[in-house]
């Protein structure tokens, strides 16, 4: 028998989410997965056609045109940018390079599901404080579950599948209080929908905080998810434990390509998401005017505070052809499509009975 590492045997393996049904063939949709719901640009699909007829060739494993894009774009040195296929790997990078067992990983819950399972794999332990009432960060109570077995801290904003922000003066104080060998990831995948001034920018706080590194995405904002490139933001020691961690060549040629020519779109792309934070609102306001309680969300999804319903509400919407994402016993976790997608999704959740 094949004997695998013993950490292995409380992972659960990633489950695929139901794609959307609908018995009359009308149109169904997607949002269970945070998905942008427009195509990429057509300068970008061009660039990264252009970009696959060389794909006879490995990519260039340094990713320097991107990095140096990045670069340019934030004003951070090159040695301070990874890429990675997703944010998610550069946490689970992160991770890797920092924790075994014995180390504990501190974070908010609840919060991205990838975290318990990217710990996990390492053999460190999860300790997970609990949001407070309004789905933010616990701070203090997260500072008092710092140990010294405390390796890496994860802190989500906007917080998915919540919604809220955490502020630029409550994680200064945080960090304040965290020793300077604990590694804090800020996981800001969905920065570019945040509409709050209070909020905190991660590549502000990364400059003059060795310990403080940053992952952002191009698969929500800038709508290119299945291409599969993130990147990290921190000083040169932490983003070389990353390159030590990373596959080689895992960021294809198209990927870099389409995240360049993303960025280079960049204005374009952007009143994408305006018009996506606009539906927010939308969305937001019809709910509280039916009587959801639902947090603030400063993303582009919204937490439905569902509990013993989540599941049933679940299938109730995917019924009328839309997936939405259920935390069995917790909620459910929307994301925010295209008009005629929220439009469904509202008629369902007004017609919930509670
Ligand atoms: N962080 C958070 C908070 C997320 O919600 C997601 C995607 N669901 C990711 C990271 C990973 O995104 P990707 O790997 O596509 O960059």
């Amino acid at each position: 028998e094949v004997r695998f590492r013993s950490c292995l045997d409380d992972v659960a393996a990633y489950k695929p989410g139901k794609p959307p049904e609908r018995a009359d063939g009308r149109p169904t949709y997607k949002l269970s997965s945070n998905e942008n719901p427009y195509p990429p640009l057509p300068g970008v699909l061009a660039a990264a056609t252009e970009a696959a007829a060389s794909m006879n060739r490995y990519p260039d494993m340094g990713a320097l045109e991107l990095l140096e894009t990045l670069s340019a774009r934030f004003d951070v040195p090159v040695s301070d940018l990874a890429v990675a296929t997703g944010s998610v790997a550069l946490l689970y990078h992160l991770l890797q390079a920092s924790c075994a067992e014995g180390d504990e990983v501190v974070y908010a819950w609840r919060s991205f599901e990838a975290y318990p399972i990217a710990v996990q794999l390492t053999g460190a332990t999860s300790v997970q404080v609990p949001l407070t009432d309004d789905a933010r960060h616990d701070f203090k109570a997260m500072a008092a579950a710092l140990t010294d077995r405390t390796r890496v801290v994860l802190v989500c904003t906007p917080n998915n599948p919540t919604g809220p922000v955490v502020h630029r003066d409550e994680l200064v104080s945080f960090l304040d209080a965290v020793p300077r060998n604990v590694l804090v990831v800020i996981d800001e995948a969905y920065r570019e929908f945040v509409r709050e001034p209070a909020t905190v920018d991660g590549v502000e706080l990364y400059r003059d905080r060795p310990n403080v590194v940053v992952l952002r995405t191009f698969s929500k904002a800038y709508g290119l998810a299945g291409f599969r490139v993130g990147y990290a933001v921190g000083h040169a020691p932490v983003i070389t434990a990353i390159r030590k961690c990373a596959l080689p060549f895992g960021v294809s040629e198209i990927a870099q390509t389409a995240a360049v020519a993303s960025l280079k779109a960049e204005a374009e792309l952007l009143e994408r998401v305006e018009a996506l934070v606009a539906e927010r609102t939308r969305v937001v306001g019809e709910l509280r005017a039916a009587g959801w309680d639902v947090p603030e969300t400063h993303a582009n999804f919204v937490w439905m505070p569902l509990g013993d319903d989540t599941v049933a509400f679940a299938e109730a919407a995917q019924a009328e052809g839309v997936s939405i994402r259920p935390f069995p016993g917790d909620g459910a976790r929307v994301t925010i499509g295209e008009p005629e997608a929220n439009d469904l999704f509202l008629g369902v959740a007004r017609s919930w009975r509670r």
